[in-house]
Protein backbone atom coordinates (compact mmCIF):
# COMPACT_ATOMS: atom_id res chain seq x y z
CA UNK A 1 0.00 0.00 0.00
CA UNK A 2 2.60 2.45 0.72
CA UNK A 3 4.44 1.73 -2.52
CA UNK A 4 0.97 2.85 -4.23
CA UNK A 5 0.78 6.29 -2.54
CA UNK A 6 4.84 6.82 -2.99
CA UNK A 7 4.04 6.19 -6.52
CA UNK A 8 1.01 8.01 -7.05
CA UNK A 9 3.18 11.02 -4.88
CA UNK A 10 5.83 10.59 -7.23
CA UNK A 11 3.85 10.83 -10.89
CA UNK A 12 1.80 13.95 -9.40
CA UNK A 13 4.85 15.75 -9.25
CA UNK A 14 6.57 14.23 -12.40
CA UNK A 15 3.49 15.79 -13.99
CA UNK A 16 2.63 18.98 -12.64
CA UNK A 17 6.08 19.61 -10.41
CA UNK A 18 6.81 20.02 -6.99
CA UNK A 19 4.43 19.94 -4.35
CA UNK A 20 4.01 22.16 -1.62
CA UNK A 21 4.37 20.28 1.90
CA UNK A 22 0.68 20.74 2.65
CA UNK A 23 -0.31 18.99 -0.22
CA UNK A 24 2.04 16.57 0.10
CA UNK A 25 0.77 15.97 4.04
CA UNK A 26 -3.06 15.87 2.46
CA UNK A 27 -1.99 12.85 0.06
CA UNK A 28 0.08 10.62 2.55
CA UNK A 29 -2.79 11.19 5.08
CA UNK A 30 -6.13 11.37 3.10
CA UNK A 31 -5.59 9.56 -0.28
CA UNK A 32 -8.60 7.58 -0.52
CA UNK A 33 -6.70 4.17 -1.27
CA UNK A 34 -3.51 4.35 0.22
CA UNK A 35 -4.10 7.65 2.67
CA UNK A 36 -2.71 7.32 6.01
CA UNK A 37 -6.14 7.82 7.75
CA UNK A 38 -7.92 5.52 4.86
CA UNK A 39 -6.95 2.36 5.59
CA UNK A 40 -5.46 1.90 9.25
CA UNK A 41 -6.54 2.17 13.25
CA UNK A 42 -3.44 4.58 14.13
CA UNK A 43 -3.66 4.85 17.75
CA UNK A 44 -2.97 3.22 20.99
CA UNK A 45 -0.19 0.53 21.34
CA UNK A 46 -0.82 -1.39 18.39
CA UNK A 47 -0.52 1.58 16.51
CA UNK A 48 1.57 4.59 15.66
CA UNK A 49 0.57 6.88 18.68
CA UNK A 50 -1.16 6.96 21.93
CA UNK A 51 -3.68 10.26 23.05
CA UNK A 52 -4.58 11.67 26.23
CA UNK A 53 -8.26 9.99 26.13
CA UNK A 54 -6.29 6.47 25.81
CA UNK A 55 -4.10 7.21 28.47
CA UNK A 56 -6.64 8.11 31.42
CA UNK A 57 -10.02 7.92 31.64
CA UNK A 58 -10.15 11.35 33.89
CA UNK A 59 -9.23 13.23 30.66
CA UNK A 60 -12.60 12.81 29.32
CA UNK A 61 -14.78 12.93 32.26
CA UNK A 62 -12.99 16.35 32.93
CA UNK A 63 -13.60 17.60 29.28
CA UNK A 64 -16.90 16.39 30.18
CA UNK A 65 -17.73 18.36 33.55
CA UNK A 66 -16.45 21.66 31.65
CA UNK A 67 -18.79 20.92 28.59
CA UNK A 68 -22.06 20.44 31.80
CA UNK A 69 -20.62 23.97 33.18
CA UNK A 70 -20.25 25.74 29.99
CA UNK A 71 -24.03 24.66 29.17
CA UNK A 72 -25.29 26.26 32.49
CA UNK A 73 -23.87 29.23 31.06
CA UNK A 74 -25.00 29.83 28.29
CA UNK A 75 -28.73 29.21 29.44
CA UNK A 76 -28.70 25.10 29.67
CA UNK A 77 -29.94 25.42 25.93
CA UNK A 78 -31.92 22.22 24.72
CA UNK A 79 -30.82 21.00 22.32
CA UNK A 80 -27.25 21.40 22.21
CA UNK A 81 -24.78 20.61 19.54
CA UNK A 82 -21.72 18.30 21.33
CA UNK A 83 -19.39 18.40 18.30
CA UNK A 84 -16.13 16.64 18.37
CA UNK A 85 -13.32 16.86 15.77
CA UNK A 86 -11.37 13.98 15.22
CA UNK A 87 -12.76 11.66 17.52
CA UNK A 88 -10.57 8.84 16.86
CA UNK A 89 -11.64 5.74 19.06
CA UNK A 90 -14.67 7.91 20.48
CA UNK A 91 -12.82 7.13 23.63
CA UNK A 92 -13.06 10.53 25.20
CA UNK A 93 -16.75 11.17 23.72
CA UNK A 94 -17.53 7.94 25.67
CA UNK A 95 -15.93 9.00 28.88
CA UNK A 96 -17.43 12.51 28.35
CA UNK A 97 -20.60 10.75 27.86
CA UNK A 98 -20.40 9.32 31.15
CA UNK A 99 -19.57 12.10 33.49
CA UNK A 100 -22.22 13.72 32.15
CA UNK A 101 -24.89 11.52 32.76
CA UNK A 102 -24.28 12.95 36.51
CA UNK A 103 -25.81 15.67 35.50
CA UNK A 104 -29.29 14.07 33.90
CA UNK A 105 -30.67 17.17 31.82
CA UNK A 106 -27.27 18.21 30.59
CA UNK A 107 -27.07 14.66 28.80
CA UNK A 108 -30.62 14.68 27.20
CA UNK A 109 -30.44 17.99 25.82
CA UNK A 110 -26.74 16.84 24.02
CA UNK A 111 -27.09 15.82 20.48
CA UNK A 112 -23.72 14.23 19.36
CA UNK A 113 -22.07 15.60 16.09
CA UNK A 114 -18.71 13.84 15.23
CA UNK A 115 -16.23 15.19 12.19
CA UNK A 116 -14.26 12.17 11.07
CA UNK A 117 -12.05 11.64 7.53
CA UNK A 118 -11.40 8.37 8.68
CA UNK A 119 -14.17 5.70 7.43
CA UNK A 120 -11.81 3.11 9.69
CA UNK A 121 -12.14 5.05 12.85
CA UNK A 122 -15.53 6.42 11.91
CA UNK A 123 -16.50 2.09 11.70
CA UNK A 124 -14.78 1.92 15.56
CA UNK A 125 -16.63 5.55 16.96
CA UNK A 126 -19.83 3.68 15.10
CA UNK A 127 -19.12 0.65 17.67
CA UNK A 128 -18.67 2.63 20.81
CA UNK A 129 -20.83 5.15 20.77
CA UNK A 130 -23.97 3.11 19.38
CA UNK A 131 -25.96 3.99 21.90
CA UNK A 132 -25.50 7.76 21.99
CA UNK A 133 -26.93 7.82 18.14
CA UNK A 134 -24.42 10.30 16.99
CA UNK A 135 -24.54 11.53 13.81
CA UNK A 136 -21.31 12.38 11.69
CA UNK A 137 -20.60 15.04 9.01
CA UNK A 138 -16.94 15.71 7.02
CA UNK A 139 -16.88 19.37 7.83
CA UNK A 140 -17.09 22.36 10.33
CA UNK A 141 -19.88 24.34 8.02
CA UNK A 142 -22.17 21.03 7.81
CA UNK A 143 -22.70 21.17 11.65
CA UNK A 144 -26.39 22.04 12.81
CA UNK A 145 -27.03 25.37 13.40
CA UNK A 146 -27.99 26.55 17.25
CA UNK A 147 -26.06 26.34 21.11
CA UNK A 148 -23.03 24.66 20.23
CA UNK A 149 -20.26 22.92 22.28
CA UNK A 150 -17.01 21.60 20.52
CA UNK A 151 -14.09 19.81 21.43
CA UNK A 152 -10.95 19.01 19.49
CA UNK A 153 -7.68 16.61 20.81
CA UNK A 154 -5.04 16.35 19.44
CA UNK A 155 -6.85 17.54 15.46
CA UNK A 156 -5.39 20.44 14.83
CA UNK A 157 -1.91 19.06 14.77
CA UNK A 158 -2.93 16.80 12.18
CA UNK A 159 -4.11 19.69 9.57
CA UNK A 160 -1.50 20.24 6.20
CA UNK A 161 1.07 22.32 7.16
CA UNK A 162 3.11 24.80 4.21
CA UNK A 163 6.86 25.29 5.15
CA UNK A 164 8.71 28.59 3.97
CA UNK A 165 12.79 28.76 4.28
CA UNK A 166 14.76 31.95 4.33
CA UNK A 167 16.84 32.66 1.56
CA UNK A 168 19.40 35.26 0.89
CA UNK A 169 17.18 37.68 -0.32
CA UNK A 170 13.53 37.44 1.07
CA UNK A 171 11.71 33.87 1.63
CA UNK A 172 10.72 30.85 -0.58
CA UNK A 173 8.18 27.62 0.07
CA UNK A 174 9.68 24.20 0.75
CA UNK A 175 8.62 22.11 -1.58
CA UNK A 176 8.56 18.20 -2.13
CA UNK A 177 10.01 16.23 -5.30
CA UNK A 178 11.56 13.37 -6.74
CA UNK A 179 15.05 12.72 -7.32
CA UNK A 180 16.93 11.37 -10.05
CA UNK A 181 16.54 7.82 -8.00
CA UNK A 182 12.70 8.51 -7.57
CA UNK A 183 13.27 9.48 -3.76
CA UNK A 184 10.90 11.97 -2.86
CA UNK A 185 13.14 14.94 -1.73
CA UNK A 186 12.58 18.78 -0.08
CA UNK A 187 13.49 21.10 -2.34
CA UNK A 188 13.59 24.56 -1.80
CA UNK A 189 11.34 27.11 -4.63
CA UNK A 190 11.99 30.14 -5.50
CA UNK A 191 12.20 33.20 -3.74
CA UNK A 192 8.82 35.04 -3.70
CA UNK A 193 6.87 38.11 -2.83
CA UNK A 194 4.38 35.64 -2.14
CA UNK A 195 6.03 33.44 0.30
CA UNK A 196 7.13 36.71 2.00
CA UNK A 197 3.67 37.51 2.32
CA UNK A 198 2.94 34.51 4.22
CA UNK A 199 5.20 34.44 6.33
CA UNK A 200 3.99 36.27 9.78
CA UNK A 201 6.07 39.83 9.88
CA UNK A 202 6.96 39.04 13.87
CA UNK A 203 9.51 36.18 11.64
CA UNK A 204 10.00 38.13 8.47
CA UNK A 205 13.74 39.03 9.52
CA UNK A 206 15.04 35.51 10.34
CA UNK A 207 18.60 34.41 9.67
CA UNK A 208 18.81 32.89 6.42
CA UNK A 209 18.21 29.21 6.36
CA UNK A 210 15.19 29.68 8.98
CA UNK A 211 12.37 27.52 8.34
CA UNK A 212 9.09 28.67 9.44
CA UNK A 213 5.35 26.91 9.18
CA UNK A 214 1.92 28.02 8.30
CA UNK A 215 -1.35 25.91 8.93
CA UNK A 216 -3.77 27.52 6.23
CA UNK A 217 -6.44 25.06 7.54
CA UNK A 218 -5.93 25.56 11.20
CA UNK A 219 -6.63 29.38 10.56
CA UNK A 220 -9.51 28.80 8.22
CA UNK A 221 -10.99 26.49 10.96
CA UNK A 222 -10.45 29.44 14.09
CA UNK A 223 -12.39 31.93 11.75
CA UNK A 224 -15.12 29.66 10.89
CA UNK A 225 -15.57 28.68 14.81
CA UNK A 226 -15.12 32.24 15.72
CA UNK A 227 -17.71 33.30 13.94
CA UNK A 228 -19.96 30.82 15.01
CA UNK A 229 -19.39 31.42 18.50
CA UNK A 230 -20.14 35.23 17.55
CA UNK A 231 -23.21 34.46 16.13
CA UNK A 232 -24.39 31.36 18.27
CA UNK A 233 -23.82 30.95 21.67
CA UNK A 234 -21.02 28.28 22.67
CA UNK A 235 -17.40 27.27 22.96
CA UNK A 236 -15.02 25.45 21.72
CA UNK A 237 -12.08 23.62 23.52
CA UNK A 238 -8.84 22.91 21.79
CA UNK A 239 -6.22 20.42 23.03
CA UNK A 240 -2.83 19.87 21.17
CA UNK A 241 0.68 19.62 21.29
CA UNK A 242 2.19 23.27 20.25
CA UNK A 243 3.92 26.28 21.27
CA UNK A 244 2.58 30.41 22.17
CA UNK A 245 4.02 32.63 21.20
CA UNK A 246 4.42 32.10 17.22
CA UNK A 247 8.63 30.87 16.46
CA UNK A 248 10.17 29.97 13.63
CA UNK A 249 11.58 26.34 13.19
CA UNK A 250 10.16 22.89 11.23
CA UNK A 251 7.96 20.53 13.63
CA UNK A 252 6.61 18.29 11.03
CA UNK A 253 7.20 14.69 12.13
CA UNK A 254 6.72 11.27 11.04
CA UNK A 255 5.75 8.34 13.50
CA UNK A 256 5.48 4.78 12.72
CA UNK A 257 4.94 2.25 15.77
CA UNK A 258 5.67 5.12 18.41
CA UNK A 259 8.72 5.86 16.94
CA UNK A 260 10.19 9.06 14.44
CA UNK A 261 10.52 8.38 11.19
CA UNK A 262 11.23 10.26 8.14
CA UNK A 263 8.29 12.00 6.75
CA UNK A 264 9.24 11.27 2.90
CA UNK A 265 9.87 7.80 3.48
CA UNK A 266 6.88 5.90 4.12
CA UNK A 267 3.74 8.06 2.92
CA UNK A 268 0.77 6.28 3.97
CA UNK A 269 2.17 4.22 6.66
CA UNK A 270 3.65 6.92 9.01
CA UNK A 271 1.42 9.50 10.83
CA UNK A 272 2.57 13.08 9.79
CA UNK A 273 1.72 15.87 12.04
CA UNK A 274 3.16 18.86 13.32
CA UNK A 275 3.47 21.70 16.31
CA UNK A 276 0.21 24.08 16.21
CA UNK A 277 1.06 27.55 16.34
CA UNK A 278 -1.57 28.38 19.51
CA UNK A 279 -0.81 32.22 19.20
CA UNK A 280 -1.90 32.09 15.02
CA UNK A 281 -4.96 30.20 15.97
CA UNK A 282 -6.11 32.04 18.88
CA UNK A 283 -5.70 35.06 16.44
CA UNK A 284 -7.36 34.07 13.81
CA UNK A 285 -10.26 32.73 15.96
CA UNK A 286 -10.49 36.17 17.47
CA UNK A 287 -10.43 38.57 14.46
CA UNK A 288 -13.46 35.81 13.30
CA UNK A 289 -15.58 37.42 16.76
CA UNK A 290 -14.92 34.66 19.60
CA UNK A 291 -13.42 35.53 22.74
CA UNK A 292 -10.16 33.59 23.52
CA UNK A 293 -9.19 31.66 26.44
CA UNK A 294 -5.43 30.64 26.83
CA UNK A 295 -3.21 28.75 25.35
CA UNK A 296 -2.42 27.17 29.08
CA UNK A 297 -0.48 24.14 29.76
CA UNK A 298 -2.46 21.21 29.93
CA UNK A 299 -1.44 20.65 33.52
CA UNK A 300 -2.79 23.67 34.68
CA UNK A 301 -5.89 22.84 33.51
CA UNK A 302 -6.71 19.32 34.15
CA UNK A 303 -5.45 20.65 37.86
CA UNK A 304 -7.88 23.29 37.79
CA UNK A 305 -10.34 20.80 37.08
CA UNK A 306 -9.94 18.63 39.67
CA UNK A 307 -7.47 15.71 38.42
CA UNK A 308 -6.58 15.42 41.71
CA UNK A 309 -10.12 14.68 43.43
CA UNK A 310 -11.30 12.79 40.26
CA UNK A 311 -7.83 10.39 40.91
CA UNK A 312 -8.40 10.33 44.52
CA UNK A 313 -11.99 9.07 44.01
CA UNK A 314 -11.37 6.30 41.49
CA UNK A 315 -8.22 5.28 43.35
CA UNK A 316 -10.60 5.16 46.87
CA UNK A 317 -12.67 1.98 45.18
CA UNK A 318 -9.78 0.39 42.86
CA UNK A 319 -7.65 -2.59 43.55
CA UNK A 320 -3.88 -1.65 44.20
CA UNK A 321 -2.87 -2.41 40.48
CA UNK A 322 -5.55 -0.94 39.19
CA UNK A 323 -4.52 2.47 41.35
CA UNK A 324 -1.13 2.39 40.46
CA UNK A 325 -2.13 2.78 36.74
CA UNK A 326 -4.87 5.16 37.49
CA UNK A 327 -2.01 7.16 38.98
CA UNK A 328 0.79 6.83 36.17
CA UNK A 329 -2.09 7.50 33.83
CA UNK A 330 -2.90 11.49 35.34
CA UNK A 331 0.84 11.76 36.02
CA UNK A 332 1.73 10.98 32.20
CA UNK A 333 -1.29 13.98 31.50
CA UNK A 334 -0.18 16.43 33.90
CA UNK A 335 3.59 16.18 34.54
CA UNK A 336 5.67 19.01 32.99
CA UNK A 337 8.25 16.91 32.04
CA UNK A 338 5.53 14.54 29.74
CA UNK A 339 2.32 15.97 28.30
CA UNK A 340 1.16 18.76 30.85
CA UNK A 341 3.27 21.28 29.29
CA UNK A 342 3.97 20.84 25.89
CA UNK A 343 0.17 19.92 25.23
CA UNK A 344 -1.89 23.01 25.68
CA UNK A 345 -5.87 23.66 26.02
CA UNK A 346 -7.39 27.12 24.42
CA UNK A 347 -11.07 27.66 24.19
CA UNK A 348 -12.80 29.76 21.80
CA UNK A 349 -16.09 31.53 23.68
CA UNK A 350 -19.16 33.58 22.60
CA UNK A 351 -18.49 37.28 23.48
CA UNK A 352 -19.90 38.16 26.88
CA UNK A 353 -19.56 34.83 28.77
CA UNK A 354 -17.57 34.99 32.21
CA UNK A 355 -14.09 32.62 31.99
CA UNK A 356 -14.96 29.38 31.78
CA UNK A 357 -13.80 26.71 34.15
CA UNK A 358 -10.10 25.96 34.30
CA UNK A 359 -9.48 29.52 33.00
CA UNK A 360 -8.30 32.36 35.82
CA UNK A 361 -10.16 35.68 34.01
CA UNK A 362 -6.87 37.09 33.70
CA UNK A 363 -5.84 34.08 30.71
CA UNK A 364 -8.12 35.79 28.73
CA UNK A 365 -5.44 36.60 26.54
CA UNK A 366 -5.53 39.56 23.47
CA UNK A 367 -2.82 37.70 21.46
CA UNK A 368 -0.79 40.97 20.21
CA UNK A 369 -1.48 41.68 16.78
CA UNK A 370 1.06 39.92 14.44
CA UNK A 371 2.84 43.36 12.31
N1 LIG B 1 -9.07 12.92 19.24
C1 LIG B 1 -8.62 11.55 19.17
C2 LIG B 1 -7.85 11.21 17.89
C3 LIG B 1 -6.69 12.08 17.51
S1 LIG B 1 -5.95 11.57 15.98
C4 LIG B 1 -7.82 11.21 20.40
O1 LIG B 1 -7.46 12.11 21.14
O2 LIG B 1 -7.53 10.03 20.61
C5 LIG B 1 -6.63 12.69 14.78
C6 LIG B 1 -8.08 12.46 14.45
O3 LIG B 1 -8.49 13.44 13.51
C7 LIG B 1 -8.41 11.12 13.83
O4 LIG B 1 -9.70 10.74 14.24
C8 LIG B 1 -8.36 11.45 12.34
O5 LIG B 1 -9.01 10.51 11.54
C9 LIG B 1 -9.04 12.80 12.34
N2 LIG B 1 -8.73 13.68 11.20
C10 LIG B 1 -7.50 14.04 10.76
N3 LIG B 1 -7.60 14.93 9.75
C11 LIG B 1 -8.94 15.16 9.58
C12 LIG B 1 -9.70 15.99 8.70
N4 LIG B 1 -9.10 16.78 7.80
N5 LIG B 1 -11.05 16.00 8.81
C13 LIG B 1 -11.67 15.21 9.74
N6 LIG B 1 -11.01 14.39 10.58
C14 LIG B 1 -9.66 14.36 10.51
Amino acid sequence: MSEEIADKIARRIRAEGPLTVAAYMAMALHDPEGGYYAKRGPIGAAGDFTTAPEISQVFGELIGLWCAELWERIGRPEPVVLAELGPGRGVLMSDLLRAAGTVPEFRRALRICLVEASPVLRAEQERRLRQAEPAWVRRVEELPDGPMLMMANEFLDALPIRQFVRGAGGWSERMVSVDPEDRLVFVDGPESAMASLLVSGGLSHCAPGTIVEICPAALALAGAVGSRLARQPGAALFIDYGYFPTAPGPTLRALQRHRPVSALATPGTADLSAHVDFAAFAEAARAAGAEIYGPIGQCRFLTALGAGLRLAALSARAAPAQQRSLESGVKRLVDPGEMGDLFKVVALVSPGLPSPAGFDANVNTTVPAQQ
